[in-house]
């Protein structure tokens, strides 16, 4: 079947090179509850949250992504992801300002870098995002007002990338870098490229859902000039694949970058089978890559917007079986407090021993798996050749 992806309803009074210019929709951006009022019919729940909320994390949307949203009705679940909701005052369960421990000094070398796994760091070069999610993760750094990084720290993360020599990745995060200018952009790509050990970079961004415009013929051969680089965008809802965003994710592809998606599940939101597979088809034809599946993070005012991890694995357990594996994407819970991520798999084992395991596959099929003889461990006669890479990638986080 041939997919079909319909244009975003632009308002009248806005004009077609407008709507087109990224420029406009972030000048133009909703901010404030008299802007959000004069868009949407709000809900008392909603006005609820603008009034009460002295402390309400960022409110923003392009009126691009907010044109996608119900106008009427508080419970869309586009709504549900720009609006802030009373809810989000509430006294939660588990909230925490720093869900995945960023700001431990562990994993926080220098201002701006995060530091977990061994091979691949985190480098956060704006706070400035166009639309302000409402279950974001970042809470503590996100929309500061920090913007651009400052030089002084721009230069002590690229120290810090450059002497840690056992890093091999990159991922551009914020914020959302792709909020930054042209220039600036190259800029950091081509600073990253000088760096020997670097092989791969990743731009972390929502720009292809909530403003596909900034995705620009320019700013393609930028990014491809410093290949290569994985582009991470973050479609959570198969109504934000328009014809713009699709057109974005085509540009990005045709011009050789990879394309991934990484969602999230929300309550209200995407949390059912059909919702997941009509997303993640979606952005296969166009050949992203769905890549994570998200537990929310128990981050500030979140508890409305979280799935229960049972609701997530039943999810999961349904896709199973039905969806292209190119399609699947991997269902994943960051620990909280800096644990790192972890993967849930269904489970299909009935029974483990050191001989064998039993398993019932998806649609019910028994069988076993028998381990083979004789079980001696060869070593590959080679693997010397590969031992000082390893070591210097184990090494670089202590
Ligand atoms: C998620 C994450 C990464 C990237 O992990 P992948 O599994 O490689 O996508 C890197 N650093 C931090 C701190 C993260 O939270
Ligand atoms: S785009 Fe990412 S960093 Fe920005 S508000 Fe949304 S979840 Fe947070």
């Amino acid at each position: 079947m041939k997919l079909k992806f319909e244009n975003a309803p632009r308002p009248s009074n806005v004009t077609q090179d407008q709507w087109q210019d990224w420029a406009w929709q972030l000048r133009s951006s909703l901010k404030s509850h008299a802007d959000y009022a004069a868009f949407f019919d709000l809900h008392q729940s909603e006005k609820n949250a603008f009034e009460k909320g002295q402390q309400l994390f960022n409110v923003r949307s392009t009126p691009y992504y907010a044109s996608l949203a119900s106008r009427t009705n508080h419970l869309d679940p586009i709504r549900r992801i720009l609006t802030p909701h009373e809810k989000e005052l509430y006294d939660p369960k588990q909230a925490q300002l720093d869900p995945l421990g960023e700001r431990k000094n562990s994993n926080n070398p220098v201002p701006r870098i995060i530091h977990r796994y061994s091979d691949r760091v985190l480098f956060l070069i704006t706070d400035i995002c166009s639309v302000y999610c409402r279950y974001c993760t970042r809470k503590h750094f996100t929309g500061a007002d920090q913007a651009f990084i400052k030089k002084s720290e721009y230069e002590q993360a690229l120290d810090y990338i450059k002497k840690t020599k056992g890093l091999r990745e990159v991922i551009l995060s914020g914020g959302d870098p792709l909020t930054i200018s042209d220039g600036q952009l190259e800029r950091v790509l081509t600073d990253l490229r000088k760096i020997e050990h670097v092989e791969i970079i990743r731009i972390g961004t929502r720009m292809p859902v909530v403003a596909p415009m900034r995705i620009t013929q320019n700013l393609v051969e930028i990014i491809r000039r410093s290949k290569p680089v994985f582009l991470m965008t973050h479609f959570n809802h198969p109504r934000e694949l328009t014809a713009e965003a699709a057109e974005a994710i085509e540009r990005l592809v045709d011009h050789g970058i990879p394309v991934m998606n990484q969602m999230v599940l929300l309550n209200g939101v995407n949390n059912h089978a059909a919702i997941v597979q009509a997303l993640s088809r979606r952005l296969l034809y166009l050949r992203a890559k769905p890549y994570y599946m998200f537990q929310c993070d128990p981050s500030i005012g979140t508890d409305y917007l979280r799935t229960t991890v049972e609701n997530s694995l039943q999810i999961q357990k349904e896709l199973w079986g039905h969806l292209s594996g190119l399609a699947m994407p991997q269902l994943s819970v960051d620990i909280p407090d800096g644990g790192g991520k972890t993967y849930y798999v269904p489970n299909f084992e009935k029974s483990v021993s050191l001989e064998k395991r039993e398993y019932v596959g998806w649609d019910g099929v028994h069988a076993e798996y028998i381990n083979p003889e004789p079980t001696e461990i060869v070593q590959p006669m080679d693997y010397e050749m590969y031992l000082a890479e390893w070591n210097e990638i184990r090494q670089s986080k202590n």
